[in-house]
Protein backbone atom coordinates (compact mmCIF):
# COMPACT_ATOMS: atom_id res chain seq x y z
CA UNK A 1 0.00 0.00 0.00
CA UNK A 2 1.34 3.28 -0.89
CA UNK A 3 2.68 5.62 1.88
CA UNK A 4 2.24 9.55 1.31
CA UNK A 5 4.67 11.60 2.35
CA UNK A 6 2.32 14.10 3.74
CA UNK A 7 -1.35 13.72 4.33
CA UNK A 8 -3.19 17.07 4.75
CA UNK A 9 -6.85 16.73 6.60
CA UNK A 10 -8.96 19.82 5.96
CA UNK A 11 -9.29 21.64 2.29
CA UNK A 12 -10.22 25.52 3.99
CA UNK A 13 -7.03 27.83 4.04
CA UNK A 14 -4.66 26.64 6.32
CA UNK A 15 -4.70 23.14 4.43
CA UNK A 16 -4.74 24.51 0.96
CA UNK A 17 -1.87 27.16 1.83
CA UNK A 18 0.17 23.91 3.23
CA UNK A 19 -1.19 22.14 0.07
CA UNK A 20 0.47 24.89 -1.79
CA UNK A 21 3.99 24.71 -0.56
CA UNK A 22 4.03 20.91 -0.16
CA UNK A 23 3.20 20.59 -3.51
CA UNK A 24 5.73 23.63 -4.44
CA UNK A 25 8.29 21.26 -2.88
CA UNK A 26 7.47 18.09 -4.76
CA UNK A 27 5.73 16.10 -1.90
CA UNK A 28 2.80 15.80 -3.90
CA UNK A 29 0.04 15.71 -0.34
CA UNK A 30 -2.97 14.00 -0.79
CA UNK A 31 -5.74 16.78 1.00
CA UNK A 32 -8.75 14.63 2.61
CA UNK A 33 -11.03 17.47 1.62
CA UNK A 34 -14.04 16.80 4.10
CA UNK A 35 -17.46 16.60 2.98
CA UNK A 36 -18.57 19.77 2.37
CA UNK A 37 -14.72 20.80 2.02
CA UNK A 38 -13.30 23.93 2.09
CA UNK A 39 -14.57 24.86 5.66
CA UNK A 40 -16.39 28.47 6.63
CA UNK A 41 -14.99 30.26 4.18
CA UNK A 42 -17.44 28.61 1.72
CA UNK A 43 -20.42 30.15 4.22
CA UNK A 44 -18.89 33.58 4.09
CA UNK A 45 -20.63 36.24 1.87
CA UNK A 46 -17.74 38.77 1.58
CA UNK A 47 -13.84 38.23 2.49
CA UNK A 48 -12.77 41.89 3.05
CA UNK A 49 -9.54 41.45 4.96
CA UNK A 50 -7.70 39.12 2.96
CA UNK A 51 -4.60 40.94 1.96
CA UNK A 52 -4.66 41.64 -2.31
CA UNK A 53 -8.28 40.97 -2.60
CA UNK A 54 -10.15 44.19 -1.24
CA UNK A 55 -13.66 41.92 -1.39
CA UNK A 56 -14.10 38.10 -2.60
CA UNK A 57 -16.87 35.91 -2.00
CA UNK A 58 -15.74 33.35 0.43
CA UNK A 59 -16.04 30.21 -1.61
CA UNK A 60 -14.38 32.03 -4.59
CA UNK A 61 -11.05 32.10 -2.50
CA UNK A 62 -11.49 28.65 -1.65
CA UNK A 63 -12.13 27.67 -5.29
CA UNK A 64 -8.56 29.86 -6.30
CA UNK A 65 -6.68 28.33 -3.62
CA UNK A 66 -7.65 24.64 -4.75
CA UNK A 67 -6.91 25.77 -8.36
CA UNK A 68 -3.53 26.73 -7.04
CA UNK A 69 -2.92 23.85 -5.07
CA UNK A 70 -3.97 21.32 -7.99
CA UNK A 71 -1.65 23.43 -10.46
CA UNK A 72 1.43 22.16 -8.38
CA UNK A 73 0.21 18.57 -8.06
CA UNK A 74 -2.16 18.17 -4.91
CA UNK A 75 -4.44 15.28 -4.70
CA UNK A 76 -8.00 15.89 -3.48
CA UNK A 77 -9.61 13.04 -1.81
CA UNK A 78 -13.44 14.48 -1.10
CA UNK A 79 -14.04 12.02 2.03
CA UNK A 80 -14.08 13.22 5.99
CA UNK A 81 -11.59 11.41 8.09
CA UNK A 82 -13.91 9.06 10.29
CA UNK A 83 -10.70 8.07 12.58
CA UNK A 84 -6.57 7.68 13.13
CA UNK A 85 -4.27 5.24 14.61
CA UNK A 86 -1.11 6.60 15.39
CA UNK A 87 0.48 3.79 17.36
CA UNK A 88 2.53 2.53 14.53
CA UNK A 89 4.00 4.29 11.88
CA UNK A 90 3.23 5.12 8.89
CA UNK A 91 0.28 7.06 10.64
CA UNK A 92 -2.68 5.90 9.32
CA UNK A 93 -6.03 7.44 8.41
CA UNK A 94 -9.36 5.77 8.26
CA UNK A 95 -12.25 7.23 6.04
CA UNK A 96 -15.60 7.50 6.03
CA UNK A 97 -15.90 4.83 3.03
CA UNK A 98 -13.48 2.57 5.17
CA UNK A 99 -10.80 3.56 2.88
CA UNK A 100 -7.27 3.66 4.84
CA UNK A 101 -4.66 5.69 3.58
CA UNK A 102 -0.73 5.78 5.07
CA UNK A 103 1.85 8.50 5.62
CA UNK A 104 4.58 9.73 6.91
CA UNK A 105 3.43 13.05 8.00
CA UNK A 106 -0.36 14.15 9.02
CA UNK A 107 -1.06 17.75 9.09
CA UNK A 108 -4.50 18.89 10.92
CA UNK A 109 -6.30 21.58 9.66
CA UNK A 110 -9.84 20.48 10.20
CA UNK A 111 -10.64 23.98 11.30
CA UNK A 112 -14.10 24.56 13.48
CA UNK A 113 -17.77 24.13 13.22
CA UNK A 114 -20.75 26.23 14.36
CA UNK A 115 -21.59 25.93 18.39
CA UNK A 116 -25.18 25.69 18.90
CA UNK A 117 -27.29 27.25 21.94
CA UNK A 118 -28.08 23.69 23.10
CA UNK A 119 -32.02 24.27 23.54
CA UNK A 120 -34.06 21.68 22.07
CA UNK A 121 -36.67 23.74 20.31
CA UNK A 122 -33.46 24.82 18.57
CA UNK A 123 -32.81 20.72 17.35
CA UNK A 124 -36.66 20.41 16.49
CA UNK A 125 -36.49 23.59 14.18
CA UNK A 126 -32.84 23.07 12.10
CA UNK A 127 -33.68 23.80 8.98
CA UNK A 128 -37.33 24.76 9.48
CA UNK A 129 -36.58 28.12 10.14
CA UNK A 130 -33.16 27.43 12.29
CA UNK A 131 -29.50 27.74 10.72
CA UNK A 132 -26.51 28.09 11.49
CA UNK A 133 -25.50 29.76 8.04
CA UNK A 134 -26.57 32.97 6.56
CA UNK A 135 -24.99 32.92 3.73
CA UNK A 136 -26.34 29.82 3.15
CA UNK A 137 -30.24 30.10 3.76
CA UNK A 138 -30.40 33.78 4.10
CA UNK A 139 -32.41 33.61 0.73
CA UNK A 140 -35.50 32.08 2.15
CA UNK A 141 -36.27 34.64 4.78
CA UNK A 142 -37.25 37.55 1.90
CA UNK A 143 -39.36 39.92 3.12
CA UNK A 144 -39.89 38.00 5.91
CA UNK A 145 -38.66 38.48 9.96
CA UNK A 146 -35.46 37.00 11.38
CA UNK A 147 -33.07 37.05 14.70
CA UNK A 148 -29.53 36.72 14.66
CA UNK A 149 -28.15 35.42 18.39
CA UNK A 150 -24.51 36.43 19.36
CA UNK A 151 -22.39 39.61 19.62
CA UNK A 152 -19.12 39.15 17.38
CA UNK A 153 -17.83 39.61 13.84
CA UNK A 154 -20.06 36.41 12.63
CA UNK A 155 -23.56 37.78 14.07
CA UNK A 156 -22.92 41.17 12.84
CA UNK A 157 -22.10 40.15 9.56
CA UNK A 158 -24.70 37.57 9.00
CA UNK A 159 -27.31 40.37 10.18
CA UNK A 160 -26.43 42.92 8.09
CA UNK A 161 -25.99 40.54 5.38
CA UNK A 162 -29.86 39.46 6.11
CA UNK A 163 -30.75 42.54 5.71
CA UNK A 164 -30.91 42.32 2.31
CA UNK A 165 -33.64 39.54 2.04
CA UNK A 166 -35.62 40.28 5.52
CA UNK A 167 -37.78 43.03 5.98
CA UNK A 168 -36.19 43.35 10.13
CA UNK A 169 -33.76 41.72 11.67
CA UNK A 170 -32.91 41.35 15.40
CA UNK A 171 -30.15 40.73 17.00
CA UNK A 172 -30.33 38.82 20.32
CA UNK A 173 -27.30 39.46 22.59
CA UNK A 174 -26.75 38.40 25.72
CA UNK A 175 -24.44 41.13 27.49
CA UNK A 176 -25.34 44.96 26.43
CA UNK A 177 -21.94 45.18 24.81
CA UNK A 178 -20.92 43.44 21.51
CA UNK A 179 -17.81 42.02 21.19
CA UNK A 180 -17.45 42.77 17.03
CA UNK A 181 -14.70 44.93 15.33
CA UNK A 182 -16.09 48.34 15.56
CA UNK A 183 -15.93 48.69 11.86
CA UNK A 184 -18.32 45.95 11.81
CA UNK A 185 -20.65 47.16 14.73
CA UNK A 186 -20.79 50.80 13.03
CA UNK A 187 -22.35 48.90 10.41
CA UNK A 188 -25.49 47.29 12.38
CA UNK A 189 -25.70 50.50 14.53
CA UNK A 190 -26.76 52.36 11.26
CA UNK A 191 -28.48 49.53 9.84
CA UNK A 192 -32.25 51.12 9.94
CA UNK A 193 -33.25 47.36 9.20
CA UNK A 194 -31.71 46.04 12.52
CA UNK A 195 -32.82 46.02 15.68
CA UNK A 196 -30.42 45.37 19.05
CA UNK A 197 -31.83 43.51 22.07
CA UNK A 198 -29.36 43.52 24.65
CA UNK A 199 -29.46 41.22 27.89
CA UNK A 200 -31.62 38.58 26.44
CA UNK A 201 -31.34 35.12 26.66
CA UNK A 202 -33.65 32.73 24.09
CA UNK A 203 -35.16 30.02 26.27
CA UNK A 204 -36.94 28.72 23.55
CA UNK A 205 -37.88 28.98 19.67
CA UNK A 206 -41.82 28.74 19.23
CA UNK A 207 -43.77 27.41 16.59
CA UNK A 208 -46.07 24.87 14.38
CA UNK A 209 -44.52 23.64 11.66
CA UNK A 210 -41.64 26.33 10.90
CA UNK A 211 -40.23 28.47 13.53
CA UNK A 212 -42.66 31.14 14.10
CA UNK A 213 -41.22 32.90 17.28
CA UNK A 214 -38.59 33.09 20.48
CA UNK A 215 -39.08 33.13 23.85
CA UNK A 216 -36.61 35.41 25.43
CA UNK A 217 -35.52 36.10 29.14
CA UNK A 218 -33.32 38.55 31.21
CA UNK A 219 -29.44 36.87 30.71
CA UNK A 220 -27.50 36.09 33.76
CA UNK A 221 -25.05 38.22 32.47
CA UNK A 222 -27.30 41.39 32.05
CA UNK A 223 -26.07 44.42 34.30
CA UNK A 224 -28.32 45.61 37.06
CA UNK A 225 -30.28 48.71 36.03
CA UNK A 226 -30.12 47.22 32.51
CA UNK A 227 -33.08 47.14 30.17
CA UNK A 228 -35.14 44.04 30.13
CA UNK A 229 -35.90 42.54 26.64
CA UNK A 230 -39.23 41.55 25.87
CA UNK A 231 -40.53 37.81 26.35
CA UNK A 232 -41.48 37.03 23.09
CA UNK A 233 -40.55 38.14 19.90
CA UNK A 234 -42.57 36.94 16.54
CA UNK A 235 -39.83 35.65 14.04
CA UNK A 236 -39.86 33.44 11.06
CA UNK A 237 -35.99 32.64 11.32
CA UNK A 238 -33.45 32.01 14.03
CA UNK A 239 -29.61 32.14 12.92
CA UNK A 240 -27.32 30.87 15.21
CA UNK A 241 -23.60 33.00 15.23
CA UNK A 242 -22.57 32.08 18.91
CA UNK A 243 -19.24 30.70 17.97
CA UNK A 244 -17.53 27.81 16.80
CA UNK A 245 -15.45 24.79 18.21
CA UNK A 246 -12.85 22.99 17.03
CA UNK A 247 -13.12 19.76 14.59
CA UNK A 248 -10.99 17.38 16.70
CA UNK A 249 -13.43 14.59 17.76
CA UNK A 250 -11.83 11.76 15.26
CA UNK A 251 -8.49 12.06 17.09
CA UNK A 252 -10.17 11.00 20.61
CA UNK A 253 -7.34 8.39 21.94
CA UNK A 254 -4.81 9.09 19.24
CA UNK A 255 -2.13 10.91 21.72
CA UNK A 256 -3.01 14.24 20.22
CA UNK A 257 -3.77 16.29 23.14
CA UNK A 258 -6.32 18.78 23.32
CA UNK A 259 -7.69 21.42 25.45
CA UNK A 260 -10.45 23.49 26.58
CA UNK A 261 -13.42 23.02 24.24
CA UNK A 262 -10.77 20.71 21.97
CA UNK A 263 -7.90 22.45 20.08
CA UNK A 264 -5.07 21.12 19.65
CA UNK A 265 -2.07 21.48 21.87
CA UNK A 266 1.28 22.50 19.23
CA UNK A 267 3.95 24.67 20.19
CA UNK A 268 7.33 23.64 22.09
CA UNK A 269 6.19 24.14 25.96
CA UNK A 270 2.68 23.85 25.43
CA UNK A 271 2.47 20.74 23.08
CA UNK A 272 5.14 19.00 25.27
CA UNK A 273 4.20 19.24 29.05
CA UNK A 274 0.86 18.52 28.18
CA UNK A 275 1.47 15.62 25.92
CA UNK A 276 0.45 12.99 28.56
CA UNK A 277 -0.86 10.44 26.63
CA UNK A 278 2.11 10.70 23.72
CA UNK A 279 4.25 7.69 23.97
CA UNK A 280 8.39 8.26 25.16
CA UNK A 281 9.59 7.84 21.87
CA UNK A 282 7.64 10.85 20.20
CA UNK A 283 8.71 12.79 22.75
CA UNK A 284 12.45 12.32 22.51
CA UNK A 285 11.77 13.11 18.76
CA UNK A 286 10.57 16.00 19.75
CA UNK A 287 12.16 18.97 18.27
CA UNK A 288 12.10 22.98 19.15
CA UNK A 289 12.34 23.61 15.42
CA UNK A 290 8.69 22.24 14.98
CA UNK A 291 6.45 24.95 16.35
CA UNK A 292 3.65 23.58 14.96
CA UNK A 293 3.67 19.78 15.50
CA UNK A 294 0.98 18.21 18.16
CA UNK A 295 1.80 15.65 20.97
CA UNK A 296 2.77 12.82 18.71
CA UNK A 297 5.56 13.05 15.96
CA UNK A 298 5.10 13.70 12.50
CA UNK A 299 1.58 15.45 13.16
CA UNK A 300 1.29 18.93 12.94
CA UNK A 301 -1.66 21.25 13.20
CA UNK A 302 -2.85 24.38 12.07
CA UNK A 303 -5.30 26.94 11.79
CA UNK A 304 -8.71 27.09 14.07
CA UNK A 305 -8.40 23.90 14.94
CA UNK A 306 -5.17 25.12 16.78
CA UNK A 307 -5.77 28.34 17.41
CA UNK A 308 -8.65 29.90 20.08
CA UNK A 309 -7.64 33.34 19.65
CA UNK A 310 -7.43 35.11 15.95
CA UNK A 311 -9.24 32.33 14.12
CA UNK A 312 -9.08 34.49 10.71
CA UNK A 313 -8.29 32.87 7.50
CA UNK A 314 -5.46 34.41 6.77
CA UNK A 315 -3.98 33.70 10.30
CA UNK A 316 -4.76 30.23 9.42
CA UNK A 317 -2.53 30.55 5.90
CA UNK A 318 0.11 31.85 8.06
CA UNK A 319 0.17 28.72 9.78
CA UNK A 320 -0.77 26.39 7.22
CA UNK A 321 2.45 27.86 5.58
CA UNK A 322 4.44 27.58 8.78
CA UNK A 323 2.95 24.06 9.48
CA UNK A 324 4.10 23.34 5.84
CA UNK A 325 8.09 23.93 5.80
CA UNK A 326 8.21 22.41 9.11
CA UNK A 327 6.92 19.01 7.63
CA UNK A 328 9.75 19.19 4.74
CA UNK A 329 12.23 19.47 7.46
CA UNK A 330 10.84 16.17 9.66
CA UNK A 331 10.85 14.12 6.36
CA UNK A 332 14.47 15.24 6.23
CA UNK A 333 14.88 13.61 9.20
CA UNK A 334 13.09 10.23 8.32
CA UNK A 335 15.33 7.57 6.81
CA UNK A 336 14.05 7.22 3.22
CA UNK A 337 11.18 4.42 1.79
P1 LIG B 1 -17.04 34.92 18.82
O1 LIG B 1 -16.18 36.08 18.50
O2 LIG B 1 -16.55 33.85 19.75
O3 LIG B 1 -18.42 35.50 19.37
C1 LIG B 1 -19.42 34.65 19.84
C2 LIG B 1 -20.57 35.52 20.36
O4 LIG B 1 -21.63 34.65 20.78
C3 LIG B 1 -20.17 36.37 21.58
O5 LIG B 1 -20.74 37.63 21.47
C4 LIG B 1 -20.74 35.57 22.74
O6 LIG B 1 -21.18 36.40 23.79
C5 LIG B 1 -21.94 34.91 22.14
N1 LIG B 1 -22.23 33.62 22.78
C6 LIG B 1 -21.37 32.60 23.01
N2 LIG B 1 -22.01 31.54 23.56
C7 LIG B 1 -23.31 31.92 23.69
C8 LIG B 1 -24.47 31.28 24.19
N3 LIG B 1 -24.43 30.03 24.67
N4 LIG B 1 -25.63 31.95 24.17
C9 LIG B 1 -25.69 33.21 23.67
N5 LIG B 1 -24.63 33.90 23.18
C10 LIG B 1 -23.44 33.25 23.19
O7 LIG B 1 -17.47 34.10 17.48
P2 LIG B 1 -17.64 34.62 15.98
O8 LIG B 1 -18.44 35.84 15.90
O9 LIG B 1 -18.11 33.42 15.23
O10 LIG B 1 -16.16 34.95 15.51
C11 LIG B 1 -15.14 33.96 15.58
C12 LIG B 1 -13.84 34.50 15.04
O11 LIG B 1 -13.94 34.68 13.64
C13 LIG B 1 -13.44 35.85 15.65
O12 LIG B 1 -12.06 35.88 15.82
C14 LIG B 1 -13.86 36.82 14.59
O13 LIG B 1 -13.07 38.01 14.61
C15 LIG B 1 -13.63 36.03 13.32
N6 LIG B 1 -14.53 36.51 12.25
C16 LIG B 1 -14.07 37.56 11.48
C17 LIG B 1 -14.86 38.06 10.47
C18 LIG B 1 -14.34 39.19 9.65
O14 LIG B 1 -13.29 39.73 10.00
N7 LIG B 1 -14.98 39.58 8.57
C19 LIG B 1 -16.14 37.53 10.23
C20 LIG B 1 -16.59 36.49 11.04
C21 LIG B 1 -15.77 35.99 12.05
P3 LIG B 1 -20.15 37.22 24.72
O15 LIG B 1 -19.72 38.37 23.88
O16 LIG B 1 -20.99 37.59 25.89
O17 LIG B 1 -19.06 36.26 25.05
Amino acid sequence: MQIEDIIIIGSGPAGLAAAIYNSRADLSPLVISGVPYGGQLMLTTHVENYPGFPSIPGPELIEKMREHAKGFGTRFVDQNVESVDFRERPLKLILSNKQEVLGQAVLIATGASAVWLGLKSEQRFKNRGVSACATCDGALFREKTVAVVGGGDTAMEDAQFLTKFASKVFIIHRRDQFRASKILQKRVFANKKIEIIFNAEIVEVVGKDRVEGIKLKRSEYARSGSATPPAEIRVDGLFVAIGHKPNTEFLKGSGVEVYDKGYVYTGEKVAWENCKLAQKKDVSAYSPEFRYQTCVAGVFAAGDVADPTYRQATTAVGMGVAAALEVEKYLETLPKL
